[in-house]
């Protein structure tokens, strides 16, 4: 009798109305969500902290969504999801986020391409409004709590579990990650419980990932930043497409938005064919304006070494990578002893710098991993898996591809707020 009063407190102690798997961005809105309208929340996380992915998105500024307020324009940037996803945006949209965060004394600031910052730039404020948020109410957050296995029949999720014990709750969120920056903690355990329970898992690939590169010159430009290049893409030498953005140099080979949002392309063309590419570092500018300018450096300069008048003719911290190419022989000569032909060849590399993709970096420096459960198995209105009558599927476990600039928080917002109300029976 004594055993069992005891195993009952123990199994009440241990059920909730909702648990809420993985303490990341979309997590923390469901949780957040839960405990608003009443209703008892566990969160169970396996790093020692929730949110350490969002702690460091936008380069640590957080890009927290995208401020197209059009939900057809927004939605347009979702592909195959649009349909999919008008009923979650039109229950927390880009305005709701704005408000989400405003309300709590985080303004928000719109740059270049839409894209909402902190008026603070810093990703940490984002985080700290989403864990105070998430602990709001009967909330109980246990980190340090990987849940290792999950109890299911009959078209219901049962418990969890974590280390020794095991969790029960009338519904349950998964919110686990897809497999992008895996050292955050998203190193796939939903895919694999969800394979398991029956559900469809799209192939994980790391999309919106910087590139590996062959060449040294673009290796040894580390952390340079390019504002507004154009980079055009070849497959075996053909054109196949451009685009202009920022780009960053790093000791693998090329990052930065443009580099990032053309990684699906680039991914297609690496299983057709040899990628390279070449960087116009003034695609405002034609062959012969370029060569004016040069020719002004050249005049100016007349004396210096070429390597020493290099960085009056490209942008800062440039002219390591253009001697490299040019090589040593050219750039120890004067300026003036300079031929026309090879003053030619400087004004073409500089238009069309040249590299090879040798493929994309992997899933620990993708911002976001393609693949997931399919929309088809999971309800539009409310998240909840077609398969499962008290589970719902946020964030980076859906398979919806977006670019980056805030739609994939936006996403996570907008999922883990209506997986939130849904658990709490508000559909
Ligand atoms: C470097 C980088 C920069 C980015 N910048 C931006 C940006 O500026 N703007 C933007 O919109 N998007 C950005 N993103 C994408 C965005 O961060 C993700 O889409 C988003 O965080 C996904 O949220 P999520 O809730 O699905 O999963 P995650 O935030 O990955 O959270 C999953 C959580 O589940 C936990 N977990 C996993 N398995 C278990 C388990 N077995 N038991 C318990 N817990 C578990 C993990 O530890 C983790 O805390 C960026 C991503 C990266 C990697």
């Amino acid at each position: 009798m004594a055993y069992e009063s005891k195993s009952h407190k123990e199994r009440s102690k241990n059920h909730f109305d909702v648990i809420v798997v993985g303490g990341g961005s979309s997590g923390m809105m469901a949780a957040g969500r839960v405990a608003e309208l009443g209703k008892s929340v566990l969160i169970l996380e396996k790093n020692p902290k929730m949110g350490e992915k969002l702690k460091i998105t936008g380069g640590g500024r957080c890009n927290v969504t995208n401020a197209e307020f059009d939900i057809h324009a927004l939605l347009s940037k979702f592909g195959k999801a649009k349909d999919f996803l008008f009923s979650p945006f039109s229950q927390f949209g880009v305005q709701d986020t704005f408000n989400f965060f405003e309300m709590r004394g985080l303004p928000l600031i719109v740059e270049a391409q839409k894209r909402a910052f902190p008026k603070t730039q810093k990703a940490l404020d984002v985080f700290k409004i989403m864990d105070k948020y998430a602990r709001n109410g009967k909330v109980t957050v246990r980190t340090n709590s990987p849940v290792t296995d999950i109890k299911f029949s009959d078209g219901l999720v049962t418990s969890v579990k974590c280390k020794a014990d095991s969790y029960t709750a009338d519904q349950f969120i998964f919110a686990t990650g897809g497999l992008g920056a895996s050292q955050t903690g998203s190193t796939g355990d939903g895919f694999n419980w969800l394979k398991k329970m029956g559900h469809g898992v799209e192939k994980s690939s790391p999309n919106i990932v910087p590139i590996k590169v062959k060449e040294s010159w673009v290796k040894i430009l580390s952390g340079v930043s390019l504002i507004s290049m154009k980079i055009t893409f070849f497959l075996n030498g053909k054109k196949s497409f451009a685009k202009t953005g920022r780009i960053l140099f790093t000791h693998f080979g090329l990052s930065g938005p443009l580099i990032l949002n053309s990684a699906n392309e680039i991914s297609a063309l690496l299983h057709a064919g040899e990628v390279t590419g070449t960087i116009d570092i003034y695609p405002n500018s034609d062959f012969s304006k370029v060569e004016k300018e040069v020719l002004k450096v050249f005049d100016t300069y007349k004396n210096k070494l070429l390597k020493n008048a290099i960085e009056f003719m490209v942008p800062a911290g440039m002219s390591p990578g253009i001697e490299k190419l040019l090589g040593k022989e050219m750039c120890e000569k004067k300026v003036h002893s300079i031929s026309k032909e090879e003053r030619k060849t400087i004004v073409h590399l500089i238009k069309s710098l040249p590299f090879t993709v040798e493929g994309l970096m992997g899933f620990e420096r993708s911002v976001v991993s393609d693949g997931g459960v399919p929309l088809k198995e999971v309800d539009t209105k409310t998240m909840r898996s077609k398969l499962f009558r008290n589970l719902y599927i946020t964030g980076d476990l859906l398979h919806i591809n977006r670019p980056s600039g805030g739609y994939s928080l936006q996403l996570c917002w907008t999922t883990g707020y209506v997986a939130g109300s849904s658990a709490c029976g508000l559909q």
